[in-house]
């Protein structure tokens, strides 16, 4: 972000009251960090602030200062609406694409708001007037930590902000193990710590929140795990009826596409989750080294996201998504094969 656009947005920051900030739909850790980073840091500040949440977001993430103040598009369409057609800035958090906020986009299309866009996945589209892109960064939480920094105010990081943006640090990075990581995130991380960010506590409070239901239903999808060595792949499947049959809850799936990545000569890993009432099959997409599942899941399946971590969607049935995904791997055999 170049300095001119820091002068203009300090002085736009100076002059507006009413600000509104988006995290893309589905939000994770570091979508609702880096959003309730800033909400504090502007609500500090004397600004009206309002986070907008396309949808709701896991209950592993319910306990961050501040989530209970954040609006539910799906369940709060007027009144957000509002609040949007009335924002003078809005801050789009964690996407690069409008279309990731889901129902959200046509009134964000029609905001007459200055909009900024704070987000690390590549390609950028220009929807916004002010873009701080940077693929290289972890995570939205650790851009968000710069963005305070080039406004010269790290001074009022409070122990809740630290909290905010440590959690979408530790999340996108898989608690630091992701490529992602670099020396510039631990010093963010180290940053936080000092400002009273309570790593060991943030750590339970995301990782140790298992319920029964939810350790049996990673049981079903290790059970379900298949392997193509030759491909060095490995995907897991979880239907409706195995997610019913354990009260399945939002985020209850989270992580769970990593076991596939955890065995010993596998570089590509894909979970598919039926969602019955939407009528699509969710997949969430990892990989190891350069095999770019943001590209293998923008070419064939409805998504994208980094190199290293994506989401994809598709229409057809469990089983034939599963047919399609083994056809597809075929086009790759000489990326993927050993
Ligand atoms: P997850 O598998 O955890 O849902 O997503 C992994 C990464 O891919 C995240 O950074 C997420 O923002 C991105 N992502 C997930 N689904 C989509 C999608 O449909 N389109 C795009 N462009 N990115 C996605
Ligand atoms: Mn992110």
């Amino acid at each position: 972000m170049i300095e001119q656009s820091i002068l203009e947005i300090t002085s736009h920051l100076s002059r507006a009251n009413k600000i509104v900030i988006v995290p893309h739909k589905g939000p994770d850790g570091d979508a609702i960090g880096s959003s309730l980073g800033l909400y504090h840091f502007l609500k500090d500040k004397g600004h009206k602030v309002k986070v907008i949440a396309p949808n709701d977001f896991p209950n592993f993430l319910k306990w961050l200062p501040g989530t209970g103040d954040i609006i539910i598009y799906e369940n709060n369409r007027e009144i957000s609406d509002s609040l949007i057609d009335e924002a003078e800035i809005i801050f789009t958090l964690d996407f690069n694409l409008l279309d990731r906020t889901g129902e959200m986009e046509a009134p964000l299309r029609a905001a007459e708001a200055t909009f900024i866009m704070i987000d690390h996945h590549p390609e950028p589209s220009d929807y916004a007037d002010h873009t701080y892109s940077d693929a290289t960064m972890s995570s939205t939480c650790q851009m968000v930590f710069k963005f305070i920094h080039k406004l010269r105010a790290t001074q009022y990081i409070t122990p809740e902000i630290a909290t905010c943006l440590y959690t979408g640090i530790m999340t996108d990075t898989g608690s630091f193990r992701y490529r992602s990581t670099s020396s510039d995130t631990h010093m963010v991380i180290a940053e936080l710590i000092k400002k009273g960010a309570d790593n060991t506590l943030i750590h339970q409070n995301i990782y140790d929140t298992f319920t029964p239901n939810r350790l049996q239903l990673l049981g079903v999808a290790l059970q379900n795990l298949k392997v193509n060595k030759e491909f060095r792949t490995a995907y897991i499947t979880l239907s409706q009826e195995e997610l019913d049959r354990h009260n399945f809850q939002k985020g209850d799936t989270e992580g769970f596409v990593n076991y596939g990545l955890a065995l010993e000569g596998i570089v590509f890993a894909v979970i598919f989750i039926e969602h019955k009432v939407e009528g699509l099959i969710k997949m969430s997409l990892r990989s190891k080294g350069n095999f770019s599942v943001n590209e293998f899941a923008r070419a064939h399946f409805n998504g994208g996201g980094h190199l290293n971590a994506a989401g994809g969607k598709s229409f057809l049935s469990l089983p034939d998504t599963v047919t399609k995904f083994s056809l597809v791997l075929e086009e790759y055999r000489e990326e993927l094969s050993i």
